[in-house]
């Protein structure tokens, strides 16, 4: 080796192809399988909890009791409300030594309907929703799409509804002008070429068979409602309906590399955080898996982490143990597990290339979101990043740097800022996506496992 190349090797940061690195493609499949099944189930945040409650009943854990005594070894949930769970797996020594957190999101962008949804007009019937989370309005219509959610009636009975994932089931759809009258539409400016109020899902043509009377589509709609779901149109006012795309995820590529499907951010890294917990026999430090809600809307609200969930969890399990929770916060670590963008080569030009995130070079460590020069984020500090980068090296994880995007082209958010706000040590990783909060993202398989695999060395550590 010349003295060139030696020095090269010795001082330059390179980053390689993960799938250049050693053959690990058995494990990795592995993984995949279990995510994409976990993934096809859970398209909404609700649907989400209750397959994660079935993994975890399946692997000893059980709802947590205040007041009652936990010893190293046992395994816990909090159920919030059926849209955020809180997991942990109590350690040998107290919580005040500090914890270890992996924190990812399970809502994503999608329609909502509106409470007052239902209505017909030119003898169709519709639905008026109101979108979740930023999404590019055009990429949601003439896509095949479920209905997924909650009726709450007034005598205190939930029914769930589910409808469309299943291809011998109906499903629903936003309808689009077609391009032969879309002279004016295409004048639009892109963000507006579909508005908002245009998002109106279409549920229905046939109706009621009568001589008379008006909106015969919608009351022939209603009836089926009232007979499959005993519900009145006046129920739609305590319901909580979502419009996803239907389907479930599929393997992306000839060479079956690549993962594509609705919903990956943020069930990607929650299915990392959830199986990482699982694994976790009885570790040194407690381990706490967060599945939160309204992430793609801002954290905010009682089941989101913008709010005193997690810190009431902490909270809960110091004074079980008679130790101080804010004692317990500073110490802790986390890893604040969400997506990034992937680098995507049909659109360079909003990446700066040595600061990008990569399909196939593993989990990507975001030390800072945010946008307008850092602004709305925490920035990891330079101590917690050399410890993070010391145990991924030593557990032979894959993984890479990532920015959201060239300085001031945009940005972005995570829960990050609210986890460090609370005193904890955090940083963003995850998995990097392409077309994300698209009906359709794109993720490698080998990066969903080495997610799982940086979890697993945090709860270790
Ligand atoms: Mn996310
Ligand atoms: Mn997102």
């Amino acid at each position: 080796m010349s003295d060139y190349t030696e020095l090269k090797e010795k001082l330059f940061y390179t980053q390689k192809n993960g799938l250049l690195k050693e053959d690990i493609s058995v494990e990795v499949e592995e993984f995949s399988n279990g995510y994409k099944d976990f993934l096809g189930a859970s398209k909404t945040e609700r649907l989400c909890v209750k397959k994660s409650l079935e993994i975890l009943k399946k692997a000893g854990f059980s709802e947590f009791s205040y007041g009652k005594e936990y010893k190293a070894g046992d395994r816990v949930f909090i159920n919030n409300r059926g849209k955020a769970l809180a997991i942990a797996v109590i350690g040998q020594k107290t919580v005040d030594n500090g914890t270890r957190i992996a924190a990812a999101h399970i809502d994503s962008p999608r329609l909502d309907l509106k409470p007052n949804p239902l209505y017909e007009d030119s003898e169709l019937a519709l639905f008026k929703t109101h979108y979740y989370g930023g999404i590019k309005k055009y990429q949601w219509t003439t896509v095949p799409l479920a209905l997924h959610g909650v009726f709450c009636k007034k005598d205190g009975t939930t029914v769930e509804v589910s409808i469309g994932e299943d291809e011998n089931e109906p499903c629903f759809v936003v309808t689009d002008l077609l391009p032969h009258l879309a002279a004016a539409q295409y004048k639009r400016p892109a963000g507006e070429l579909i508005r908002g109020e245009e998002l109106n899902v279409l549920i229905g043509s046939r109706p009621f068979l009568d001589d008379e009377g008006s909106e015969l589509v919608k009351l022939n709609i209603l009836k089926m409602l009232n007979e499959k779901y005993g519900i009145v149109e006046e129920d739609f006012l305590s319901a909580e309906l979502e419009c996803v795309p239907a389907g479930k995820p599929r393997d992306v590529g000839f060479d079956l590399s690549m993962i594509g499907s609705y919903g990956h951010d943020d069930r990607v890294c929650a299915y990392p955080c959830l199986m990482a917990a699982v694994d976790a026999k009885t570790p040194e430090y407690t381990v706490i898996s967060i599945l939160a809600d309204k992430e793609e809307v801002g954290s905010d609200g009682n089941t989101g982490l913008n709010s005193a969930f997690l810190e009431q969890f902490i909270g809960f399990l110091a004074e079980m143990q008679g130790v101080n929770k804010d004692i317990a916060l500073c110490n802790s670590k986390c890893l604040s597990a969400d997506v990034n963008a992937a680098f995507d080569p049909t659109f360079p030009d909003v990446m700066e290339k040595k600061n990008a995130a990569c399909i196939n070079y593993g989990a990507v460590i975001t030390k800072y979101t945010g946008a307008r020069g850092k602004g709305d984020t925490s920035d990891a500090s330079a101590e917690f990043v050399a410890f993070i980068r010391k145990i991924l090296d030593e557990n032979n994880v894959i993984w890479q740097t990532g920015e959201l995007g060239k300085v001031d082209l945009g940005g972005g958010g995570t829960v990050a800022k609210y986890i460090a706000n609370l005193g904890v040590d955090v940083v963003d990783l995850g998995v990097p996506v392409l077309s994300m909060h698209a009906p359709f993202e794109v993720v490698s398989k080998l990066d969903v496992y080495m997610t799982y695999k940086a979890v697993k060395a945090l709860f270790q550590n």
